[in-house]
């Protein structure tokens, strides 16, 4: 990673100066929340995609702890921006993390400090350009009355990383999750999509993540004609499927060649058209869907922001 300026609580440093005790606790019990946010080159200089929803999401996520976070949405919108503009990145991901000081290892970290880092950084498409191959993890999906599992909390992310060595052990480039009804939850990092007869099929938010490439892909789904559905997926719609596709943020719409022994048409036709349209989408080109209450291209410069 390059030696980037990070944003700190309030402040522009060296991310080589930056840091933090060893009593953090976010460290020690995974008490924090996250983002993962992308930065696209457009024709008006580097633009944030959806960058409302997903700082709002980050709010919503670190409320669980019902501890006060002492910045705004829109101060954090802001350090965001000034984040990218002090790296003179175009194209980069973004990585707020809010985290617990380390006053205390009592198990409440509701008297502690809070703290709000920012990282930028470059990164290609994750899980690569390529078709994947999944295989059904033996790891299930955090069950949702044990975890509220709508949040980007720092210690659910063991659950992944568990999942996704599991599905490498066995020799596939990602996990299928399922949830603990053995019904279809979602990948590691990302959120899934089927194509049968011609309808676009993913889970409902039941066992998952809800994605905000999700919703980015159901809104352009509708708008394009589409036909989708959300509900509850039993694992013969692996059987029923011609087309699979991961979504998120980092994986942006990954085509899947197979599940297990199970092959898809990678990409087939519809996942190509709304690769296409996504594409346009995060780089500002596309007219965004009507019923869209934001702006979801942010440009770094301020130029032609809604
Ligand atoms: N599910 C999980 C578990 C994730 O970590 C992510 C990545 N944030 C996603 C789904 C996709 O979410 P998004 O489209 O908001 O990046």
């Amino acid at each position: 990673m390059k030696n980037t300026v990070i944003w700190l609580d309030g402040a522009l440093v060296p991310q080589k100066e930056a840091s933090i005790p060893l009593t953090t606790h976010t460290l020690h019990y995974g008490s924090g929340a996250f983002e993962g946010i992308r930065c696209y080159a457009t024709d008006n200089g580097p633009a944030v995609f959806r960058l409302s929803d997903h700082v709002e999401r980050l709010l919503q996520s670190f409320s669980c702890f019902g501890a006060p976070f002492p910045w705004s949405k829109e101060a954090i919108e802001q350090a965001i921006i000034a984040t990218i503009k002090a790296n003179a990145f175009e194209d980069c991901y973004i990585r707020p993390i809010i985290f617990f000081g380390g006053e205390s290892l009592l198990l409440s970290p509701k008297e502690l400090s809070i703290h709000c880092a920012i990282l930028v950084m470059d990164m290609d498409k994750y899980l690569g350009k390529e078709p994947i191959r999944m295989g059904i993890s033996s790891v299930k999906r955090i069950h949702p009355e044990s975890m509220p599992i709508h949040h980007k909390i720092n210690g659910f992310y063991v659950n992944s990383i568990l999942a996704f060595h599991d599905a490498r052990s066995r020799g596939f480039d990602e996990a299928l999750l399922l949830d603990h009804g053995g019904t279809i939850a979602e990948g590691s990092v990302a959120n899934i999509f089927f194509v049968v007869d011609g309808v676009l099929i993913t889970p409902s938010t039941t066992s998952i993540l809800p994605g905000i490439t999700r919703s980015t892909i159901l809104s352009i789904a509708k708008e394009l004609g589409i036909e989708t559905r959300v509900e509850t997926l039993p694992l013969e719609i692996i059987e029923k499927a011609t087309e699979a596709f991961l979504c998120g943020t980092a994986s942006e719409i990954t085509p899947i060649k197979s599940i297990e022994s199970k092959y898809f048409s990678a990409p087939g036709g519809m996942t190509q058209a709304l690769h296409t349209e996504y594409q346009s989408a995060i780089r500002g080109k596309r007219k965004e869907p009507a019923l869209m209450s934001r702006s979801w291209v942010t440009f770094v410069n301020g130029e032609g922001n809604l």
